[in-house]
């Protein structure tokens, strides 16, 4: 083990773990606040995955900010509208119309994962020096604090200090696990099979999520004339090897186009994609605490949502702008110290803890109603849909804390009403807009 020359303790300010959108955000929101940073990935290159593509206007908003936007429309990020959830024929169930909301930017932005991320490190200036294939192994503590991390890069193992570290380093989080943080992570009894459908120029610029009595079809635009298809299927789809799963998966895609007659005009292109097929499992979780003594969880590290209600990479941005905030207002971009970063982390965690529960009941109750097989559970699911959809003040409700604008959940007469309970105040705009 050795010691990285002519990088003592405090060559940088923050050493952030993971360069997924969670790490490149904050190691760009840090900059800006004055911050050098060491950002560190296991991957010489991003794997190129159906991942977090749907910006929410919150995030568009940040990215904006943080002079990001413009490299992500360089890249082709295609602007939809609205979030439109259809049966199988494609008739409408429940529009949510961005372009109502409050704001400058009232719209979605789609584009491929890889690219955003490309975008998020262009833009990162000189005070961030990036290492790419440097495995983060283990902490390093001083008594009870994180006091910086044990990394192997170049064919040597360093260990690397800094007044504050942040574990941006997904799902599996080694940091996280290191630092003692619990999660009670649910898997998904469902999983989703992804598409990059190629010539599909017609799109409509929107998000659709296709209720089906076989579960959940979601479609939305990508440059280049481009389409995602994710299909909710059951674990053992698929199983089988060679011309087996050829055939099964042949059989499978004749069952979709059944039982989704919207998606028919797809059938040649859908089947030109079987080899960019993906199968994804799904996880929900929070971590018990966002933080502790020198250490900051960001994005996947701190919390897991299901990704159709295109919420985990946004909830990600929105972390890196807050622990930001916060490290300026408790003093530590000023002066860079254990003290005053341990301050900002007691803010952060408060904070942020709110949002990050709101934003984890919120995508598990919009996955429980768009993921229903039971003909009971769809039934009032779909009920529940055109009741809102008919009531622009709830739409107007659940457009706002899907677009990430704030946290109004539904009240216990908010739910009534979405089961038939007739609504006075229906045709208002809520009082708080
Ligand atoms: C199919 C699918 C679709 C989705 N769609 C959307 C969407 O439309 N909108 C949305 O908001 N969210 C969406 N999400 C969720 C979104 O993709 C995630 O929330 C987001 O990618 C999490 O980013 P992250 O940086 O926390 O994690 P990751 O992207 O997983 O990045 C973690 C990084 O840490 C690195 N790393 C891990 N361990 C180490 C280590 N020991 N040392 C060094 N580096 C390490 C990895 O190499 C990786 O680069 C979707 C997710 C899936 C699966």
């Amino acid at each position: 083990m050795s010691a990285t020359p002519g990088a003592g303790p405090h060559a940088w300010d923050v050493i952030v773990c993971g360069a997924g959108v969670a790490g490149l955000a904050t190691a760009r929101a840090l900059d800006l606040a004055g911050l050098r940073v060491l950002l560190l990935d296991k991957q010489r290159v991003p794997v190129p995955i159906a991942k977090g593509e749907v910006l929410q206007p919150s995030s568009v908003r940040i990215l904006r900010s943080w002079g990001v936007l413009p490299r992500l429309l360089d890249r082709g990020a295609v602007p939809l509208g609205r979030l439109m959830v259809r049966d199988a024929d494609g008739r409408r169930l429940m529009l949510f119309d961005y372009r109502t909301m409050p704001g400058a930017d009232r719209l979605l932005f789609s584009l491929d994962y890889p690219e955003i991320l490309a975008a998020l490190r262009e833009s990162l200036g000189e005070r961030v020096e990036f290492w790419s294939g440097a495995l983060v192994e283990g902490l390093i503590r001083d008594g009870r604090r994180v006091a910086g991390v044990r990394v192997s890069w170049q064919g040597q193992t360093r260990e690397l200090t800094a007044p504050l570290v942040v574990a941006a380093d997904g799902r599996s989080s080694k940091l996280r696990r290191a630092a003692g943080i619990d999660t009670t992570s649910t898997e998904y009894a469902h999983r989703l099979l992804s598409f990059d459908i190629d010539g599909v120029p017609e799109a409509a610029p929107e998000v659709t999520s296709y209720l089906t009595g076989q579960g959940l079809r979601l479609a939305y635009p990508l440059p280049g004339a481009r389409m995602r298809l994710y299909a909710q299927v059951r674990p053992d789809t698929l199983r089988g090897t060679g011309k087996e799963r050829a055939e099964l998966l042949e059989q499978w895609c004749r069952e979709l186009l059944d039982g989704t007659p919207a998606l028919r005009p797809l059938e040649e292109r859908l089947r030109d994609s079987f080899g960019s097929r993906q199968l994804l499992n799904l996880w929900r979780f929070t971590a018990t605490v966002l933080a502790v003594p020198g250490l900051a969880l960001v994005g996947e590290a701190a919390h897991c949502v299901h990704p159709m209600a295109a919420q985990g990479m946004n909830t990600a941005i929105a972390d890196a702008e807050a622990l930001a905030a916060c490290l300026t207002e408790r003093g530590f971009a000023a002066r860079p110290a254990p003290a005053s970063g341990d301050r900002a982390l007691q803010a952060y965690q408060a904070q942020r803890t709110v949002w990050v529960r709101h934003m984890d009941r919120m995508s598990h109750d919009a996955t429980r109603m768009i993921t229903q097989l039971s003909r009971s559970g769809q039934a009032i699911g779909r009920r529940v849909l055109r009741r809102m959809d008919g009531n622009p003040r709830l739409r107007y409700q659940a457009t706002y804390n899907m677009a990430g604008l704030g946290i109004r959940p539904f009240s216990v007469l908010d739910r009534l009403h979405q089961l038939g309970l007739p609504d006075p105040r229906a045709r208002r705009v809520p009082d708080w807009a």
